[in-house]
């Protein structure tokens, strides 16, 4: 049976995020011939919801309000809740970003339905969707089907193709204001602190220094073959807390969970914790002057050397590409 399928898009840095086209490819599949629906919540204009057609949107509510304009839990889940009525969706799909990590939950406590995170897959066989999502820090992956009720996930970036947009499709764009009161928290100002230009979620490549980078210089070649590579600069939790680089950088357990094509561990052992972060990585390079680091567990290629001769020689290399 077709269904109704609400994505919730977002932008970031004035542009539309690549998880948002996930989802609606994955909202395609689910929705079986149905409507899927996209919703953007402030700041969306006709330029948004036509790139959210040719993903995939049959019809994009671009909801206006200037609660909206940055996120705070109280006006999001407020409009959701609106737009929620009106569409009225068998299936809702976010991203599993810091907002989708803050909004899902707590939209699914108000309207009293489950909620299934951080799905890496989507199975839908007939009525049947089987959502894939991994648990024990990456180790094992957990199937997970809705038997009752509204569906309702949040998807991991960098997992579901977005698929190729196609340049004819259009979708019925609706401007809707939203009633938000009430408001508990004012958002006086947003200070964006970024690990680059390039979002670590979303990256394709991604370049890690660990406590082997031995000082915030040491960073250097590490930014280096990144910027060769057009890769964003990861870290691990020991290199944070060294004062090497930004907490925003840190990968792992407690930082930032990522799945790019190509993760480039340098001076990173590869304690659990990390490797929470970045083991679903497509290909795993490790370089570390330690044979017996663990990371060369999870490693598909292992560069056992100096990072600060092994890396600088990839940079030249990459460099002539
Ligand atoms: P180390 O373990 O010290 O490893 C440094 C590596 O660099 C070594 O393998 C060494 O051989 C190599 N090396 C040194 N010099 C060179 C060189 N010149 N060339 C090549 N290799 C060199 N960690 C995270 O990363 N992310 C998290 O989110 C996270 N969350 C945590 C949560 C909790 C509750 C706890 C308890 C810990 C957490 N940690 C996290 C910390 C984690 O346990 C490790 O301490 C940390 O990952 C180690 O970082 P590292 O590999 O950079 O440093």
């Amino acid at each position: 049976m077709s269904k109704n399928v609400l994505v919730v898009a977002e932008k970031r840095n004035g542009s539309l995020r690549n998880v948002s086209f996930e989802a609606l490819a994955a909202a395609k599949e689910i929705a079986a011939g149905g409507k899927v629906t996209a919703v953007l919540f402030g700041q969306g204009d006709n330029v948004d919801a036509n790139q959210l057609a040719q993903y995939g949107a049959d019809q994009v509510y671009l909801i206006t309000n200037e609660e909206l304009n940055a996120y705070s839990t109280d006006a999001f889940s407020q409009a959701f809740t609106e737009v929620f009525q009106i569409v009225n969706p068998d299936a809702i799909l976010l991203g599993h970003t810091a907002l989708g990590r803050d909004l899902a939950p707590r939209v699914a406590a108000r309207l009293g339905l489950g909620l299934v995170s951080d799905c890496t897959a989507i199975e839908v066989n007939g009525d049947e969707v089987v959502f894939v999502r991994p648990i024990y820090a990456g180790k094992a992956f957990q199937k997970k089907r809705v038997t009752d009720g509204i569906i309702f996930a949040t998807i991991r970036s960098n997992n579901i193709a977005k698929g190729e947009p196609d340049a004819g499709r259009t979708a019925d764009t609706i401007e809707y204001k939203a009633t938000i009161k009430d408001i508990r928290t004012v958002i006086k100002d947003v200070v964006r602190k970024t690990a680059g230009t390039i979002d670590l979620t979303e990256a394709k490549i991604i370049v890690s220094g660990g406590r082997g980078v031995k000082s915030a210089e040491g960073f250097n070649p590490i930014k280096e073959l990144a910027d060769a590579l057009g890769a964003a600069v990861g870290a691990s939790r020991a290199a944070c807390d060294a004062g090497y680089c930004d907490y925003s950088m840190q990968v792992g357990q407690t930082g930032k969970v990522v799945t790019p094509d190509l993760y480039i561990a340098c001076g990173i052992s590869g304690a659990v914790q990390h490797l929470a972060g970045m083991s679903n990585s497509k290909i795993i390079v490790a370089i570390n002057k330690d044979p017996e680091a663990p990371i060369f567990k999870v490693a598909d290629y292992g560069i056992v050397g100096d990072l600060f001769e092994v890396v600088p020689m990839l940079t030249e290399e990459f460099k002539k590409v």
